[in-house]
């Protein structure tokens, strides 16, 4: 593959460079004890960077079904879509854990944050318990009413670090600064939200999902003010037929690939924006086929203290 060229969708799309500064940041203040893990990929702070969050690990093993973990299997499928993510080149990738170790929710996006994260993509593997039929994947953004307790919380620690979105911020009034990390949230709740549709758009015959596939919840894992998330789960570990297909080679490349595509599309859609270009590849509308979402406050990954989804 020619250099500066993706294939995408059987089409070449132009490959996005761009600085990290096409978004603004919200400056906190470095208090996390989590160690940062490795960023790969090609050198160069201009390429963006995903962040793969593969759920629970260590002493949470998620949930289980015949013969496989979640913990693992999320695992093998967040490595999947790392190397594919790197074979494509152009977009540098960090995993929040590439081992068998637990990591609270606010260590995993804080992860993403201090690595200056251009998307987060978090994924797990559904329960549906006794219920072995149900199968199928599904997408999470941030409901809004979390998204805005978030956004207040966040406000509040800003008014220790005085700075907001790189500005100088001490001596505004918190209704300013509450303001400010509002609308940054709200943009990247907005971004969130395109990227799920990508991730639907693209997978369309490639991979099964559940008949309700877009939900919002409360989830923490997604709580980055200014890094957009979405939480992918892939499938009902408890539905033996996905389970295997979800851990077999096959299985693991179409899930990668298809998740690849979209992340690729996501940040040629971003670069085009932020120029205030107009590509026909990159701007398609999936304005006319908008899922429609379910909104539930107590989500699977809801609580930082119930991590057995
Ligand atoms: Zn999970």
């Amino acid at each position: 593959m020619a250099m500066g060229v993706a294939a995408t969708s059987g089409r070449d799309l132009p490959i996005p460079h761009f600085g990290r500064d096409y978004a603004p940041r919200i400056v906190l203040e470095n208090n996390a004890a989590v160690d940062l893990p490795q960023i790969e990929g090609d050198e160069g702070d201009d390429r963006p960077l995903v962040v793969i969050d593969p759920g629970h690990g260590g002493h949470d093993p998620g949930a289980s079904g015949v013969g496989v973990v979640e913990k693992d299997l999320v695992l093998d499928l967040a490595k999947a879509l790392r190397d594919a993510l790197l074979e494509q080149g152009d977009v540098r990738v960090a995993l929040t854990r590439s081992d068998d170790r637990y990591l609270l929710h606010a260590e995993r996006f804080e992860i993403a944050r201090r690595l200056g994260a251009d998307l987060f993509v978090s994924i797990h593997a559904d329960s549906a318990g006794e219920a072995s039929e149900v199968e199928g994947a599904s997408i999470y953004t941030l409901s809004s009413q979390a998204s805005s307790e978030a956004a207040a919380r966040f406000a509040e620690r800003e008014n220790r670090s005085d700075r907001i979105n790189g500005q100088d911020v001490a001596g505004q009034s918190d209704v300013v600064n509450t303001i400010l990390v509002e609308l940054s949230q709200r943009r990247t709740q907005a971004e969130s939200r395109q990227f799920a549709d990508l991730i639907q758009r693209e997978a369309e015959g490639a991979i099964r999902f559940h008949p309700q596939p877009r939900r919002s919840a409360a989830l923490k894992v997604l709580r980055a003010p200014d890094v957009p998330s979405v939480l992918f789960e892939s499938g009902f570990i408890t539905n033996q037929e996905e389970a295997a297909r979800l851990a077999s080679p096959a299985g693991r490349k179409r899930f990668a690939d298809t998740l690849a595509r979209a992340i690729r599309i996501y940040f040629v859609r971003q670069r085009d924006d932020l120029l205030g270009e107009e590509t026909d590849e990159a701007n398609e509308s999936t304005a006319d086929d908008a899922p429609t979402e379910t909104t539930s406050d107590a989500g699977p990954e809801a609580a930082d203290e119930a991590p057995a989804a």
